[in-house]
This record gives C-alpha cells, sequence and structure tokens, in this order.
C-alpha cells in the first residue's frame, strides 16, 4: 500500500509498505480521508517530538476491512473514525482519570503509523463508529472537533453567555458551532482573513471583527465595543503571542480564558497577574481529547457540527507531502488527504 512517512526530520517520501495485518485487538481501516493538522507541519519540522520513519496523519476516517479474533464491536463494512491518542491506563495521572496527561501517550500519526495511507490499524478501543450513510470524508473532523469539546468544557459556557474565539482556522470554527450549541447567545470571532470571518457568521458567530483593525480588547470590551466589560467565556484557538496576552484581558470580571493554541515550546508571554487576581480570571489550558470522541462522532454523525464549508481542498499523497512542508496558503482551513487522488 501507499503511504505518505516522515522519514526523517525534515524529509517526507510517499513509500509502498506491506498492508498492515491486524493483531488480535486491532481493527484495519481502509482509509478514507486523512486531515492534514498545524500539527504535521510541527512534527516534519522537528518542533514536535515523534519517533521517525513513520507514516503521520492522525484525523482519519474510513471504513473497517479486517478486524483481528479479540474484536467485538466492529465487523468489516463498518464506517470509523480512530482516536489517536493511546492512554497506557496503568501510570498515576491515567489512574487519576487524566488519560490525556498520561506519561506514556502514544499517538498514531505520531509515534506509530497514522492515517496518510491506504489502510491504517489501530486498537480496537481506539475506533468509534460512525454512520454507513455518512459523508465518506466527515470523520476526519472528529479528531480535532473532541480537541475543541474539552476546550469549551473546561470553559463550562453557559446558556446565555457570551464567547469571544480568537483564531479562524478549523479550531476556532468548530469552536464557534460548539459554543452556540452550548448555549452562548452571543459569539465574537476574531481572525484576520475576510472569507473565514464571513464563514463564521454562517457557521453561529453573531459578530466577526478583523485583530488586524485596532486594539481588539478595547473593540470588543471597551465602553463602546461589542461585549462592553469582556466575555463571559474567551477560547484561544490562534497559538499566538498576541491572541494568548489577549485572552484574559477580553474575559469580564470573573470569566474564564481557556487556551486551546499551542505556542512552540520555550515561547514566553506577557500577563498581568494584577489583573488575574483583581478581576478573579478563571486562565485555563486545554490539551487533546480526554474522553470526548464519542460524542465528538455523535455530534458530526447527526450534522450538529457543520464540518462540510471546513475542507479547502482534497489531495493526494504527493500534494500533501508539499502542503505539509510549507506555510498553509490564505484562507486555508482544511486539506484533506485521499487515497487514490
Ligand atoms: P490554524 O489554521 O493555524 O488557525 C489559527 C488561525 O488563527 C490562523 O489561521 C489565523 O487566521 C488566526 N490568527 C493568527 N493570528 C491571529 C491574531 N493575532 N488574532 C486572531 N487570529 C489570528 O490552526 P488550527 O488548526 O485552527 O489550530 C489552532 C490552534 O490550536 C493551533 O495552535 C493548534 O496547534 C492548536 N490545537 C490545539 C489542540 C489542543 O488539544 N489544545 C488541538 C488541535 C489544535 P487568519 O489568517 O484569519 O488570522
Ligand atoms: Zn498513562
Amino acid at each position: 500500500m501507499k503511504a505518505l512517512r516522515l522519514e526523517a526530520i525534515g524529509r517526507l517520501a510517499v513509500s509502498d509498505l506491506e498492508k498492515p495485518v491486524p493483531g488480535p485487538n486491532d481493527v484495519l481501516v481502509k482509509v478514507d480521508a486523512c486531515g492534514i493538522c498545524g500539527t504535521d507541519r510541527h512534527l516534519f519540522l522537528g518542533e514536535f517530538p515523534s519517533k521517525p520513519p513513520v507514516t503521520l496523519g492522525h484525523e482519519f476516517t474510513g471504513i473497517v476491512e479486517a478486524v483481528g479474533r479479540d474484536v467485538t464491536a466492529f465487523h468489516p463494512g463498518m464506517r470509523v473514525t480512530g482516536d489517536p491518542n493511546i492512554s497506557c491506563g496503568r501510570c498515576p495521572e491515567c489512574k487519576r482519570g487524566r488519560v490525556n496527561l498520561c506519561r506514556n501517550l502514544q499517538a498514531i500519526g505520531i509515534h506509530r503509523d497514522g492515517g496518510f495511507a491506504e489502510y491504517v490499524c489501530m486498537p480496537e478501543q481506539q475506533a468509534f463508529a460512525l454512520p454507513g450513510d455518512l459523508d465518506p470524508l466527515h470523520g476526519a473532523f472528529c479528531e480535532p472537533l473532541a480537541c475543541c469539546l474539552h476546550g469549551v468544557d473546561m470553559a463550562e459556557i453557559k446558556t446565555g453567555y457570551s464567547v469571544v474565539v480568537l483564531g479562524g482556522g478549523v479550531i476556532g470554527l468548530l469552536v464557534v458551532q460548539l459554543a452556540r450549541l452550548a448555549g452562548a447567545t452571543r459569539v465574537v470571532l476574531a481572525t484576520r482573513n475576510a472569507g473565514k470571518r464571513r464563514l463564521a457568521k454562517d457557521l453561529g458567530a453573531t459578530a466577526t471583527i478583523d485583530p488586524s483593525s485596532g486594539d481588539i480588547v478595547d473593540l470588543i470590551s471597551g465602553d463602546g465595543g461589542i461585549l462592553p466589560g469582556g466575555a463571559d467565556v474567551v477560547i484561544e484557538c490562534a497559538g499566538v503571542t498576541e491572541t494568548v496576552e489577549e485572552a484574559p484581558r477580553l474575559a469580564r470580571k470573573g470569566g474564564t480564558a481557556v487556551i486551546l493554541g499551542v505556542m512552540p515550546q520555550g515561547v514566553k508571554v506577557s500577563i498581568e497577574p494584577f489583573d488575574l487576581l483583581f478581576r478573579e480570571i478563571r486562565l485555563l489550558s486545554s490539551f487533546v481529547n480526554p474522553f470526548t470522541h464519542a460524542r465528538a462522532a455523535d455530534l458530526i454523525a447527526t450534522g450538529a457540527i457543520k464540518v462540510e464549508p471546513l475542507i479547502s481542498r482534497k489531495i493526494g499523497f504527493d500534494e500533501a507531502a508539499r502542503t505539509i512542508a510549507n506555510p498553509p496558503p490564505a484562507g486555508e482551513i482544511r486539506a484533506l488527504v485521499i487515497p487514490g487522488l
């Protein structure tokens, strides 16, 4: 089978590999689609630890081709999505139920072969069923949606809340939709690209703002702003210094700011502890998808979360290699890798 592999840091190649053979507890999946995520670029650049040579791709979906002899819940022909994060179940964090913080976390598409391939193999407990009649590409959004769900859960959005979302990539545009579903009545998205702002409106944002148009803290939470006094909840989905610094400042007194964006290791930002204390801001971080993949699959299966408008391009393995090795084109939201294209 063909697979797109990280051969070494800075080197991707399309290789011919043996089709994997499922172990007793494994599910072998014929891949329909696998999303390219910013993490794939970090892995390519060596900014995120991995174990090359390895097949990348952790946002995959497809049809079960074969199952191991001890697999009970899946059979060939079922449509599935995979949770790439495999926790050990034995370490102190796993035993406290904090599986996303597992000391031995192994991720499909990072530490072991992933979904930029014709077939991917995963332990049964990582697989989640999707309806057979679902669009074959839509399951590729379950993994990013599951990460957004964890952040939105942490934010504890209540009906009638106001929410600011910083960054209009796939994560920000999924968070906008989740915030509305969670009951937020006003959701403001800040992102520079006009196309992404238009799309955010279509997906439920009640207002959008271009952060390059001025001081967004003033434009949003100032006296004459969109949400005078600030938002009940701010969700940072850009992973850049400005937005991480703006997030707590955009929260109202007693409000919550959740950081979802990933900053490069070692980078420091400037936060004013007096302001956090005096306004009693809850500043939280959300990492990956503990126990949220089943809900993400259900939200996509039922169409409650719209993902079709988030697909910018459908590409084969060769173009995927070029895409991962370069910064994303302006306005691109998600490129999906489709085996055989
Ligand atoms: P993305 O496509 O890069 O989206 C982030 C967007 O933020 C950019 O496209 C950019 O769009 C916008 N942006 C840049 N500077 C901005 C600014 N100053 N103000 C407002 N918006 C700004 O990435 P993504 O896939 O959506 O992921 C978002 C972040 O979440 C990344 O850091 C990713 O690594 C992280 N992430 C975290 C988790 C987790 O578990 N915590 C899971 C998945 C991803 P414009 O050009 O329109 O400004
Ligand atoms: Zn563990």
